[in-house]
């Protein structure tokens, strides 16, 4: 009898949740549309919003079947990403890991007692092999063989890894620039443009950039303007729930540019410091990329102008990042890079290779598939890196 109670009991509670719960639903909606958060649209991108807080637990003790529902109904747990500071450290070490096997390999060769023509070729290839390319290649050799004749008994690690590090530039500005343009005139959120070839690992980069962001305190808004894979958006949008960020996404194989200036106005709109705008990465036709992306540009430049365009290219992928790089330079102004997958790659020269290639710096480094594998590049820790302790 009263286990029947309690079913009934139970069954009232979960009835007086369910029906609570959308008319909370329908009312924040109300209110959102009423505040104007929605852009004013026939068609009507969709928002996931963050999630909000957990709900208040019932005063009285709730049964155990409300107790199961409450499990249920709880809004996930935010995760805190991993600082700059803690990232730094633990990803040098992967870095480390990877790269330096290139070094280890030209130390062994300079060290040599006699220097000959043979032991030249032999640091030729190395630098050749782990695509540095093969100007810079030959830049660095008469280099190497000018200072190693001169001072070269001395200290061929200290030789190595000065001519490598301004190989690399230390000069280059390597922040990433997410203030607005308009910020100045009191508003506006900057805006990052993300492109690259399918699987390079941009809609990860982007997400990954969003937990960089969040980190530092900045509120973020995601575009998910890669309509042609449904993947995306989704992959996007577990991004975003993760860390408490909006993401804005449209039908698949909708218009991109439409999604990017809903994402853009949306974040004018909440005042957020930065947005992030995924995009679609087919080469197959290259007028058609340029079109495209042009017209993505165009498009976020009716709210103001980009702060940063970021071409994500593959560590792995050799002279084909090289020649992708070229495509999409053509198409927009590329003003960073960010380079993936380089602990899956003993290949770091490719730093060099594509800086050199775009006339832009390496800015971030992507360095595992762990949602905080993503570091900012810098040039004396990866050269240390790459020459090992
Ligand atoms: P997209 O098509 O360019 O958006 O590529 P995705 O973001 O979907 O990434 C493609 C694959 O690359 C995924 O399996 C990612 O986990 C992986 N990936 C992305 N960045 C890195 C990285 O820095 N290191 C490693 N090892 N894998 C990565």
């Amino acid at each position: 009898m009263s286990s029947a109670m309690d079913y009934i009991v139970a069954v009232i509670i979960v009835g007086v949740i369910v029906i609570g719960g959308i008319g909370a639903a329908l009312v924040s909606g109300a209110r959102r549309r009423s505040a104007g958060e929605l852009p004013r649209q026939a068609k009507r991108p969709t928002i996931t919003a963050p999630p909000t807080t957990a709900p208040a637990p019932e005063e009285s003790a709730p049964d155990s079947a409300a107790d199961v529902l409450e499990k249920e109904t709880a809004a996930p747990v935010l995760e805190r990403p991993e600082s700059r500071a803690s990232r730094l450290v633990r990803l040098r070490q992967r870095l480390a890991g990877s790269q330096s096997g290139l070094g280890r390999g030209l130390l062994a060769l300079l060290s040599r007692d006699r220097l000959d023509e043979d032991t030249w070729e032999s640091i030729e290839d190395t630098l050749l092999t782990a695509d540095i390319g093969v100007a810079p290649t030959q830049e660095l050799v008469v280099k190497l063989r000018t200072r190693m004749r001169v001072e070269g008994e001395h200290d061929a690690r200290a030789i190595l890894r000065e001519e490598l590090l301004a190989l690399v530039d230390p000069t280059m500005d390597r922040a990433i620039r997410t203030s607005g343009a308009g910020s100045e005139a009191g508003g506006g959120p900057g805006v990052v443009l993300v492109v690259g070839v399918n699987g390079a690992g941009k809609t990860t980069s982007v997400g990954k950039i969003a937990r960089m962001l969040v980190a530092d305190d900045k509120s973020v808004v995601l575009g998910a303007a890669d309509t042609f894979r449904a993947a995306a958006t989704e992959q996007l949008q577990t991004w975003g729930e993760r860390v408490g960020v909006t993401v804005i996404s449209g039908p698949e194989g909708g218009d991109p540019a439409s999604v990017a200036f809903d994402a853009v106005k949306a974040g004018v709109d909440a005042g957020s410091d930065v947005v992030l705008v995924d995009t679609a990465g087919r080469l197959q036709n290259k007028q058609g990329l340029m079109d495209e992306l042009g017209k993505v540009k165009r498009v976020i430049e009716r709210h103001g102008p980009l702060s940063e365009v970021l071409l994500v290219l593959d560590a792995t992928t050799g002279q084909n990042g090289l020649v992708q790089a070229r495509v999409f330079g053509e198409a927009v102004d590329v003003t960073g890079i960010v380079l993936t997958k380089l602990d899956g790659s003993a290949k770091g020269g490719i730093v060099v290779a594509v800086q050199r290639e775009l006339g832009v710096p390496v800015k971030l480094v992507g360095l595992g598939e762990g949602a905080d594998d993503l570091a900012p590049f810098d040039p004396e820790a990866f050269v240390d890196a790459v020459i090992g302790d």
